[in-house]
This record gives structure tokens, C-alpha cells and sequence, in this order.
């Protein structure tokens, strides 16, 4: 859309029309203010829809789908629904689903009225936005308020001359041509593992090289030991821990990666997976005074405000979590404080979590190692997918829910699952701490059988058990928990 000189002053401008600046803009223009979104991509949803989320998570749909790999080994038989995809498969999938989503938020920008203007944003001082797009003039916007949101991008170390082809980052792995028979993830993150489980899932052989001993290290040990576990024995993949890279050289079409101990890996592809940075390059942000860390990531107070009070910033330009889910919240907070709507003044604490390995993970609240480092007193109670009658219907057994809780208020502060579904069974337990509920929500709650909720009731059926064993070791406990406890045994 053309912006006319006489409306080139709006209440919000805001840079980038990814995730945080799609819904940032909505709001602001909801409560009626005059809103125009700069994006230099042609089209909106930033990483969420282009390069991140939504491409990621349709190819691990699809990978499971055509590999059969939900149903391997069920019914007798290693089903392999089509053993010779090519990347079209993936494609034409990944191609409908983010031209829905491209769709969608253009229906949304234009039902709140948006003044949207393509092209490359820099501040020429703190109320001076320039617009700069090839081929036309560059264009002047003012504002009242602005909100950067422009995002992330992978930032791999300099060992890794990435050409698209053989070595590429996250993002230029969905433009490769072909489904690489070998890969080497490099970086035991989530988005490393993600895609070391959606490539061996397809039938790749896959290496993933962490220089952690743990993957995904922000879980606690047991899950990551599942993830690894699961990597390892059901999905083949190689895992080296502790290991760092000497060298990552082309040879014709392979890759040859050196490790620091002399060890010699080559593949097909390499991704790095190694982390990202903060997209302000050519903003102009330091020059007026907001104040990037290291990693790039714009510095901000808890309302999203930056050291210039009339610039707000939301989303991965401003670092973990990183998460689409909590960008487009920050920047609704970040609106609401700007414009003193009386709305929405935080971001909810209860913030969950998911990792879309194979299995799935999913946590919220509290974990054991976060209540540990705060020496807060807590219990768990466990169920496992072995367990439960959904769980063996479907064949994924090896997963588990995890209720951390306080043992004297019986408060749940925390669930973890591991497991199919685990990204939308979190919710019930992200609802019941959010409202503050015990473990008597779960004991008293009907669940439908047979289901993978159930698995709360027997969690704190557990839980309950682990804290008898507590009071008896400590000489006793009230006798209403000893009658709950016992229902846990039956
Ligand atoms: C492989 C991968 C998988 C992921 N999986 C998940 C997941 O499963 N769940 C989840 O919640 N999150 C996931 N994420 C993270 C999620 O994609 C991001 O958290 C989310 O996209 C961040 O939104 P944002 O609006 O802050 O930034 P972005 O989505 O990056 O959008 C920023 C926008 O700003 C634009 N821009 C940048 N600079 C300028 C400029 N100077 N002028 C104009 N425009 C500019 C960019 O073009 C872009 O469109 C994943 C990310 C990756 C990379």
C-alpha cells in the first residue's frame, strides 16, 4: 500500500511483520490507533511462517506421515507409506500451509485497517523511520510509538562457509534440492534436534555433534536422557557429546567435518544449528540510544520498553524465549503499556514450552533442576505411556508426564511430558497452574478413557505415594492425605 505524505505520521510504526509485529499492530489498531507495519520480506509471518515454525513443523507432519513412522513395528509389519519421497512430497505440503498462513494475516491486517509499506526500515534519528525499497524512493514515516520486531537470524561460527548446498543453516535448509541420504547436525539445541529427528524419521543417517554433554540442556537431565535415548535406539541417530569442531571442509558434494579429537565425519549435508542473533544490523537503534547486548538482542525493561521511552521492542530481536508463542504476547504487552490500555500488562508467567523432537516435549512452569537451584521444597509424581491404555494403542510407550509440586500446599508448579501429544496435553497442566490448582484437581477430575489426559490422575496418584513415603520416613503424616494416598495405590 501507498503511504500518502499527509498520512506518513501514525500513532505505531512498527518494523516487521513477523509473529510479534502482526499481533503488536493488531492491538494497537483494535483500540483504534493509526498503525502502519514495515516489512522488507515480500510477504508477512517473519521466521514463523517463512523459515521457522510453520516450515519446520509441517515437514516433521510430513516426515512421520510418509515415512510411516508412527505405525513402525504396530502391526507387524515396518510400514513405510512411500520409501522413495523426494523433497516435491515436502514441498507441495509446506507450500499450502504457508500460503494459508500468509492468507490469514493478510485478512488480519487488513480487518484492523493496517497501513502495511514493503521494503528495509532504519532510523534516521529516535522519531525518523526511512523506508528504503529498490527501485522506488525511499519513504519518511514518523510516530508516536515505535515497536521493533524484526526478528532473529542464525549466526553460525566462522568454521562454517555455508553455500546453501552442502552446508546450510536453518534457513537455507529448506531451499536444498535434494533429501540428503547422510546429515550432520552441528548443535544440540532445539532446532538442531528437531531436524536430526525429522531426518533420521525419513530414513537419513543422521550425526548430530554437541559441544554439551546434554542435549537441549535447559531440561532437566532425565528428559534430555529420554530425548537422547529415543534419538539414539529408535531413530539411529549418532550422538557426539563434548565434542567441538576443528574443521568443516566441501569435498565434490560431501562435507568432511573434523572434531577436535582427530575424529573425521563426512555427509551428504551439514546443518549448523549453532544459534542466532538479533536482527538490527543497519537499524540504526545504537545511534539513537537503544542500547543491543552482544548477541545483538535489543536490551528492554519488563513492559518491552527500550532506553528510548517512545521504542518498544518485541519478540527474538530481544532474545529468549525466543518462541513465536511469546513474541506475539510481548509485543500485545509492549502496545498495552505504550498506549496505557488497561489490558494486557504482562506477559503470563506460566509461559509453556515445546520441543518438536521425536518424541515431542513439552514443559511449563517449574522444572527439577529450576526449583533445585532455588532450594524451594518440591515432590514429583510420574505416569508413563507404558501405563496408560491410549498409550498403548498407539504405541508410543516410552513417554511420560511429570508433576512437580509443592508437598505441603499439594500446589502443582510444574509439568513436563515426554511423548506424542505432549504439546497439547501441556495445556491442561500450564490451566491448573495458572489457576493455582493442587493435585487434588487430578485425583478429583474425570478423565476420558482411554486418553492421554488420564496420565494426570496417575501422576498425582504417584505423586501422593512419593509423599507418604515422605511422612513416613519422617514419622507420620494427617490422615485425609494418608485416604488420598491409598486411592493412589488401588
Ligand atoms: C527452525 C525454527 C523452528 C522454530 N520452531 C518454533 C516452534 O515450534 N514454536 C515456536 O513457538 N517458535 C518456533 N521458532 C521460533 C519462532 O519462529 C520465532 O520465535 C518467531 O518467528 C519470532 O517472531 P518475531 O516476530 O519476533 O520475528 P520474526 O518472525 O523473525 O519476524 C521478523 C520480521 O522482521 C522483518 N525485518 C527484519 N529487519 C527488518 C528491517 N530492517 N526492516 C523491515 N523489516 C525487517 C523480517 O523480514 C521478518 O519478517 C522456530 C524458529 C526456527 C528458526
Amino acid at each position: 500500500m501507498t503511504v500518502t505524505p499527509e498520512h506518513d505520521h501514525f500513532d505505531l510504526v512498527v518494523i516487521g511483520a513477523g509473529p510479534a509485529g502482526e499481533k503488536g499492530a493488531a492491538q494497537a489498531a483494535y483500540f483504534g490507533k493509526r498503525v502502519c507495519m514495515v516489512e522488507r520480506a515480500p510477504k508477512p509471518g517473519g521466521a514463523m511462517v517463512n523459515t521457522g515454525t510453520v516450515p519446520s513443523k509441517t515437514l516433521r507432519e510430513t516426515a512421520l506421515y510418509f515415512s510411516g513412522f508412527r505405525q513402525r513395528g504396530l502391526y507387524g509389519v515396518d510400514l513405510r507409506v512411500k520409501p522413495d519421497i523426494t523433497l516435491a512430497d515436502f514441498m507441495q505440503r509446506e507450500r499450502s500451509v504457508i500460503e494459508t498462513a500468509w492468507e490469514l494475516i493478510d485478512e488480519n491486517i487488513a480487518r484492523h485497517r493496517i497501513t502495511t509499506v514493503q521494503g528495509a526500515a532504519r532510523f534516521c534519528d529516535a522519531r525518523v523511520l526511512e523506508v528504503s525499497r529498490y527501485g522506488t524512493e525511499p519513504r519518511l514515516l514518523t510516530a508516536d510509538v515505535f515497536l521493533v520486531a524484526t526478528g532473529a537470524r542464525p549466526e553460525p561460527p566462522s568454521a562454517f562457509a555455508l553455500d546453501g548446498e552442502v552446508i546450510v543453516d536453518s534457513d537455507s535448509l529448506l531451499t536444498i534440492q535434494r533429501i540428503p541420504a547422510s546429515l550432520i547436525v552441528v548443535g544440540g539445541g532445539v532446532i538442531g534436534c528437531e531436524y536430526a529427528c525429522m531426518f533420521a524419521a525419513l530414513g537419513a543417517r543422521v550425526t548430530l555433534i554437541n559441544e554439551r554433554g546434554r542435549l537441549i540442556s535447559h531440561l532437566d537431565p532425565d528428559v534430555s536422557d529420554a530425548l537422547r535415548q529415543s534419538m539414539t535406539a529408535r531413530l539411529g541417530v549418532t550422538v557426539y557429546g563434548h565434542a567441538d569442531i576443528r574443521s568443516v571442509q566441501v569435498d565434490g558434494r560431501r562435507a568432511v567435518v573434523t572434531l577436535g579429537d582427530g575424529t573425521i565425519i563426512a555427509a551428504d549435508l551439514v546443518l549448523a544449528a549453532t544459534g542466532r542473533i538479533g536482527n538490527v544490523a543497519g537499524l540504526g537503534l545504537e545511534a539513537m540510544g537503544v542500547r543491543v547486548d552482544a548477541q545483538s538482542f535489543v536490551q528492554v525493561d519488563s513492559n518491552f520498553r527500550t532506553a528510548v521511552s517512545h521504542v518498544y521492542a518485541a519478540g527474538d530481536v530481544i532474545g529468549f524465549p525466543a518462541l513465536a508463542s511469546s513474541s506475539m504476547e510481548q509485543a500485545r504487552v509492549a502496545v498495552c503499556h505504550a498506549f496505557d490500555l488497561q489490558y494486557k500488562r504482562a506477559v503470563s508467567s506460566v509461559l509453556p514450552y515445546a520441543v518438536w523432537t521425536i518424541p515431542e516435549i513439552a514443559t511449563v512452569g517449574e522444572s527439577e533442576e529450576s526449583l533445585l537451584a532455588r532450594g524451594a521444597p518440591f515432590e514429583v509424581g510420574r505416569a508413563g505411556f507404558r501405563t496408560n491404555a491410549r498409550g498403548q494403542m498407539t504405541g508410543d510407550v516410552d513417554g511420560f508426564v511429570k508433576l512437580m509440586f509443592d508437598p505441603g500446599s499439594q500446589r502443582v508448579v510444574g509439568v513436563t511430558i515426554v511423548g506424542e501429544g505432549a504439546c497439547e496435553l501441556i495445556h491442561v497442566g500450564m490451566t491448573v497452574i495458572a489457576l493455582e490448582g493442587t493435585l487434588d484437581f487430578f485425583i478429583q477430575a474425570a478423565f476420558i478413557f482411554p486418553s492421554l489426559g488420564e496420565l494426570y490422575k496417575y501422576a498425582a496418584y504417584d505423586g501422593l505415594q512419593q509423599l507418604q513415603r515422605r511422612h513416613v520416613r519422617l514419622g507420620g503424616m494427617p490422615s485425609a492425605r494418608r485416604e488420598a494416598a491409598r486411592d493412589g495405590q488401588a
